[in-house]
């Protein structure tokens, strides 16, 4: 045994820094939670970072975009990283975690035992390659972000594998009889289109296809190829099997690119290989038993929970268990409605008291997963995970407690929309103060509790650059801040270049690309955003005085707090002074969902 054992206390501790682990740890420690994240790799991100590169989905359908700490990344992302480079992304995940204060980060860290009392875990410990040293975190509440659901036979906590039988939830897409197939792993790969020829050499132990052996070919036109469906594993166990898994993916995805490049059936000769992932990217393995297990049901149903913390959009995307050995097909894409609710029950464990989860392991059935596991969804449920541990911290009460406590439930979910989480079918709570003021009726919707368009209603105002929008109060205030809603264009397409085969733009929803084409020079950040704004104070006696300016803003929500507070005004005002915006209508017109007055 190491004698360099560390020894952590902290208020909630997170195990798997996906984009579930890494939104719930910055979602509790931004509402003052002592947190710490234990991720067993270099990176934050999981399945979306750099060592795996598969690019964040979601709900689908206009307007339906994630928003919350998912938009932010995403943002952060077009703004800082217009070629869309892997390790500037991996860069964004990290800063974002590292400039809170509140949260211990353990990276290289993988947890491997935990203690639990009474159904209670006490504390969990992870080793640390690079520093030889064993981590003990003990806190309050802990968050299973792993995918694989560690905390699950080292704790006790009730979980399910494989596909329920149709009858047990009546899901007419689950099989006839239960078993314990799930979806498999796959090592992408990505190529380059370079404008000259090469030369590849498969790896001697490549698997050699030819057209008779090969089950699975990618188009023709290898742009935006991404490989998913070099998948193994769904047969097996998607856990203890994965090294051998491993190996065969390689061999798989190595002999699958020695065709595309040298068979003569691709257009191959410019293309290079540019990478492939040595470290497998997982779709299923365990799924923890939460008090509500979530269904194909509920998300043909649209999720209408009272307890919704979240929402998919995602279709129901169930890929046959043999993967890329099938001659079925490889995923079938039974229709779900977007978007559709997600219950809090389904995040926090049935028979471990202070244990929640987020990711692909929360407490749905294989068919409800098979939508609600893509990573915009994921980020939602932890984000969602993070503020209900801070409420948990809070009130002192256990993950259950504050589902059976209205108020706390309710107070979850005014936490989550505050952050700006869409939840289909809540209204945000608009405060006080934005309510007692005067405004313009032209800007009634900048109240109306809705921060994007839903249906026909566009929900925003549109203003010209410079005009005032105005709060007046009969009577002085103080006020603490202002909270606003741009528009980052949540229909936005991510990669605008030139396909050579298909002239014109090519829309795609995504944060990365699957591949760059030879010409391409970087992707521009949306046009809508309000970039520059200022808010300025009228004082009781009327003299009028500057309270914020900001400059170069990107971001969709902005919280602009007024150290100490400022009192006795009679009048807030906000004037949008330019926009991302380089064409004219977006140029001289702001688009704004909503503004809070604190
Ligand atoms: C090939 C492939 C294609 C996919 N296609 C898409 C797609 O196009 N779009 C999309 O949105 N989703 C896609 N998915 C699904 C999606 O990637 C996953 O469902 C999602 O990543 C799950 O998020 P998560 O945070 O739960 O887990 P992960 O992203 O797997 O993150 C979990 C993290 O926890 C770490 N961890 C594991 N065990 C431990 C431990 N013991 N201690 C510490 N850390 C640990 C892991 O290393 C990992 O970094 C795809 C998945 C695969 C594999």
């Amino acid at each position: 045994m190491l004698k360099n054992t560390v020894t952590h206390e902290v208020e909630f501790c997170v195990v798997g820094g996906g984009l579930s682990g890494i939104c719930a740890a910055i979602a509790a420690a931004r509402l003052g939670v002592k947190t710490a994240v234990m991720q067993d790799r270099p990176m934050f991100g999981g399945n979306a970072s750099s060592e795996i590169r598969m690019w964040v989905c979601g709900a689908h359908g206009e307007n339906n975009r994630e928003t919350g700490l998912i938009e932010e990344f995403e943002l952060e992302n077009m703004y800082i990283n217009p070629m869309r480079n892997y390790s500037v992304w991996d860069s964004v995940l990290y800063e974002k975690a590292a400039a809170e204060e509140n949260i211990e980060i353990l990276l290289n860290c993988a947890c491997q035992e935990a203690k639990t009392e009474n159904g209670v875990i006490k504390s969990i410990t992870g080793y640390q390659t690079t520093t030889q040293t064993r981590h003990t975190v003990a806190a309050d509440y802990f968050c299973d972000c792993s995918g694989d659901s560690i905390l699950a036979d080292l704790t006790g906590a009730e979980y399910r594998k494989g596909r329920e039988a149709a009858g047990e939830f009546g899901e007419d897409i689950a099989p006839e009889t239960a078993d314990a197939r799930t979806m498999g792993m796959s090592c992408l790969l990505q190529i380059r289109d370079t404008g000259r020829k090469s030369v590849f050499i498969p790896p001697k132990r490549a698997y050699k296809y030819t057209k008779e052996t090969l089950t699975r070919f990618p188009a023709q036109n290898l742009i935006n190829e991404n490989f998913w469906y070099i998948e193994l594993g769904g047969t097996g166990d998607s856990i203890k099997d994965t090294e051998i898994l491993r190996d065969e993916l390689l061999k798989t995805a190595f002999g699958l690119w020695d065709y595309i490049k040298n068979s003569g059936s691709y257009d191959a000769d410019a293309w290079e290989l540019e990478w492939l992932g040595f470290l497998p990217g997982k779709r299923e393995s365990l799924r923890y038993a939460g008090d509500y297990i979530m269904n194909q049901n509920d998300v043909r149903g649209g999720g209408k929970f009272d307890d919704i913390i979240a929402f998919g959009g995602w279709t129901m995307d169930d890929h046959h268990p043999e993967g890329f050995l099938t001659k079925e097909p490889a995923t079938i894409f039974h229709p779900a409605p977007s978007p559709y609710g997600i219950a809090y029950r389904c995040i926090y464990s049935k028979n471990i008291q202070n244990l929640f989860f987020a990711g692909r392991n929360i407490s749905v059935t294989h068919a409800a997963l098979s939508s609600t596991r893509v990573m915009a969804t994921c980020a939602l449920l932890g984000q969602a995970a993070g503020a209900a541990a801070y409420a948990a911290v809070k009130n002192n009460a256990s993950p259950r407690e504050i589902y059976e406590n209205k108020n706390l439930l309710k107070n979850l979910q005014d936490i989550l929309l505050d952050n700006d989480c869409f939840l289909p079918g809540i209204k945000r709570e608009v405060s006080a103060l934005t309510n007692a003021a005067r405004l313009e009726d032209r800007f009634e919707n900048l109240r109306n509790g809705h921060d994007r368009p839903i249906g026909a209603g566009d929900n925003g105002v549109y203003v010209n650059i410079g005009e005032e929008i105005k709060f007046a109060f009969d009577a002085p205030r103080a006020v603490t801040g202002v909270r606003l809603v741009f528009d980052s264009d949540l229909n936005r397409a991510t990669v605008r270049y030139t396909n050579p085969d298909n002239p014109g733009k090519i829309g795609l929803t995504h944060n990365m690309m699957a591949n760059k084409p030879r010409d391409f020079d970087g992707i521009e950040f949306p046009e809508t955003m309000v970039s520059d704004f200022k808010i300025d104070v009228v004082y009781e006696n009327g003299v009028k005085k500057n309270a914020a300016a900001v400059k170069g803003n990107y971001q969709r929500l902005v919280k602009t707090a007024f150290e100490k507070g400022i009192g006795n005004i009679t009048e807030v005002i906000i004037t949008p002074e330019k926009t991302t915006g380089k064409s004219d209508g977006y140029k001289n017109k702001a688009h704004i969902f909503s503004i809070d007055i604190y």
